[in-house]
């Protein structure tokens, strides 16, 4: 059984702050969300084009051998290699030509070879194929030295996919590969889950919209433009709610309207203590609150929990910490949400850290490095000048996030630590 991402019943009547003092590690989150998940059920049909980026609802069955018949890999002369087997084997007499798309119809006789093109069928009664580079002409005979296998230069008909074979199982995120893969087996129409569909908005009284000029103290609010361009690259309905100030009732109301027309809903900003910080006694009073503390920086306040079926993320305001969050843990709920069945693959490799890392233990940190291959081959990664959870700077210059587990302390200059790409999960 999946662990609940909910806390015990309480035993007393401070319920929500017991979970105050006990932040949750980065892992245990990570099974509470995904203890949590329910994938999403409903199916469409979209055309093969539109199947880029969504889920497989139903597997795709190849209905033929893929390659449909023996063919060639090679440019070269297909003959039957029992001719040749004499040693010096005898010359081969030419008898037709096949290339592919206009096979040769007759039967390889004892003795007898064609011209053949790479793709081309492999005719009836040859076995192999000799690639041109090794053959020497004369008067329409070949002549070789080679060395001959059956089965030479040949791809067999059903060595990729056979007939009834499942080519791609029900939970595949469709990838390129995967659109071609389909392509080849003729299908136009895939059976998809339907898309998630993602409220999202961001609190704070000191935001405003681009396009209007700032008064003394605003912002602008930058927070949707990340959780925009980092949810586009996932194929998800977007439901942008704006800016709500921190009022308890407005903020109840989007909640409540986001939660009737979204499987999952994002705000940022207001998760904290301070007294503008209504979203998680808001979280408890409409549904269900998860957890809303974390052992890690950036993203120390990140709430999670339910509002009526809607998943609920209740990311920090701090632009970094945006960011952190929804790449460690909103982008793996969303992806389980749209039915994928195997968690997105996110590389870790192992780096020299060109400089010295501040780090206090209990809590796992997601710095911001740039990663670099030196000449003599190793991978060496510089942080970046500054760490804070609003210099954004520091995730638009960067590659890489540095991930310095719980326990660490302080890193001394040269050490070893794990990066996490940017390139391949932004
Ligand atoms: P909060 O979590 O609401 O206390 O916000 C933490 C910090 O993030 C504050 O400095 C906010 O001004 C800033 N912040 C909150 N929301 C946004 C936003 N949408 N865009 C840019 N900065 C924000
Ligand atoms: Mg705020």
């Amino acid at each position: 059984m999946p662990a609940s991402p909910f806390p015990p019943p309480s035993q007393s009547s401070q319920e929500p702050d017991d979970y105050d003092s006990e932040s949750l590690s980065v892992e245990a989150a990570r099974q509470r969300i995904s203890g949590d998940i329910q994938p999403i059920s409903a199916i469409e049909s979209v055309s093969l084009r539109s199947a880029l980026g969504r889920v497989l609802a139903a597997p795709i069955i190849s209905p033929f051998n893929v390659p449909n018949h023996d063919n060639s890999a090679m440019d070269g002369y297909a003959f039957r290699s029992e001719d040749v087997e004499p040693t010096p084997p005898p010359p081969l007499r030419i008898v037709g030509t096949a290339a592919a798309g206009t096979p040769y119809l007759g039967h390889i006789e004892p003795g007898t070879c064609i011209r053949i093109m790479t793709g081309a069928v492999l005719p009836s009664g040859a076995d192999c194929v000799v690639e041109q580079e090794r053959v020497a002409i004369h008067d329409n005979y070949i002549t070789f030295s080679a060395p001959v296998k059956s089965g030479m230069n040949c791809r067999r008909a059903g060595e990729d996919l056979q007939a009834g074979q499942t080519a791609l199982a029900t939970g595949k995120l469709i990838t390129p590969a995967d659109l071609g893969l389909i392509a080849s087996l003729g299908q136009t129409e895939v059976r998809v889950f339907r898309k998630l569909r993602v409220a999202f908005f961001s609190t704070g009284n000191e935001l405003t919209p681009v396009g209007t000029a700032l008064a003394p103290g605003q912002i602008y609010d930058s927070n949707r433009y990340t959780l925009y361009g980092m949810l586009l690259q996932l194929e998800v309905d977007l439901l942008d709610l704006g800016i709500v100030r921190d009022d308890p009732a407005l903020l109840e109301s989007t909640l409540q309207s986001a939660a009737a027309n979204a499987d999952v809903i994002i705000t940022s900003g207001g998760v904290s203590v301070g007294e503008a910080d209504h979203m998680k006694a808001l979280l408890k009073k409409l549904g269900r609150v998860g957890f809303w503390k974390l052992a890690m920086k950036p993203g120390r306040p990140l709430a999670y929990g339910r509002i009526q079926q809607a998943h609920y993320f209740g990311l920090p305001g701090n632009p970094v910490a945006v960011m952190v969050t929804f790449y460690q843990f909103v982008r793996e709920a969303l992806q389980r949400l749209m039915g994928q069945a195997t968690p997105p693959l996110i590389p870790l490799l192992l780096a020299e850290c060109t400089a010295e890392l501040r780090k206090r233990p209990g809590r796992t940190e997601f710095q911001r490095g740039t990663l670099q291959l030196t000449s003599d081959g190793i991978w060496k990664v510089q942080p970046f000048r500054s760490q804070g959870s609003g210099i954004l700077s520091s995730m638009a210059d960067a590659n890489c996030f540095i991930v310095l587990p719980e326990a660490q302390g302080n890193v001394p200059a040269g050490s070893p630590v794990q990066v996490q790409p940017f390139h391949g999960i932004l």
